[in-house]
């Protein structure tokens, strides 16, 4: 399951990366380039715009009625009976929506701070931005913010 989201919506669109479904934002005002968009990649759409419902869509859109990310996230977990898995969590670049590709902690030594390289085990790299991700004390904010939202992990 992959989505677009409208641009209002960029906060929940990084906690489903966050929770490893592939998410796109779509930059500009939501309409009929958003909902060609959603039908060639086959995603999901995800709006703000109540109006959107109005437009001939053969497409599946889901309209978002709370303002607050972790209570979109919470509805959308809900109304789409997502799995948020813990081994997909994480895999995915927060920024550019790439899967992360594991690094060797050797090739990491010299590009993460050496309290990072000296604890943590293991590393991901984004294949667009070449960012690196490690499950550092991000990871408990991450589990904090699921429960907080009574979204549970499987
Ligand atoms: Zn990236």
């Amino acid at each position: 399951m992959k989505f677009i989201a409208d641009a209002s919506l960029a906060g929940l669109a990084r906690w489903l990366r966050v929770c490893g479904y592939d998410t796109v934002v779509f930059q500009g005002e939501a309409g009929r380039a958003m909902m060609r968009q959603a039908l060639a990649g086959r995603r999901i759409l995800l709006t703000r715009r109540r109006d959107m419902l109005e437009r001939q869509f053969p497409g599946r859109i889901v309209l978002m009625p709370v303002a607050d990310a972790g209570r979109q996230l919470k509805y959308v977990v809900e109304k789409l009976s997502l799995e948020v898995r813990r081994e997909k969590m994480l895999s995915l670049c927060l920024l550019c929506n790439e899967l992360l590709e594991p690094l060797a902690r050797e090739e990491v030594c010299d590009l993460v701070p050496p309290h990072v390289f000296e604890n943590h085990e293991k590393f991901n790299r984004c294949r667009l931005c070449s960012r690196i991700y490690w499950e550092g004390s991000h990871i408990d904010r991450v589990f904090n913010f699921l429960e907080k939202n009574d979204i549970r992990i499987v």
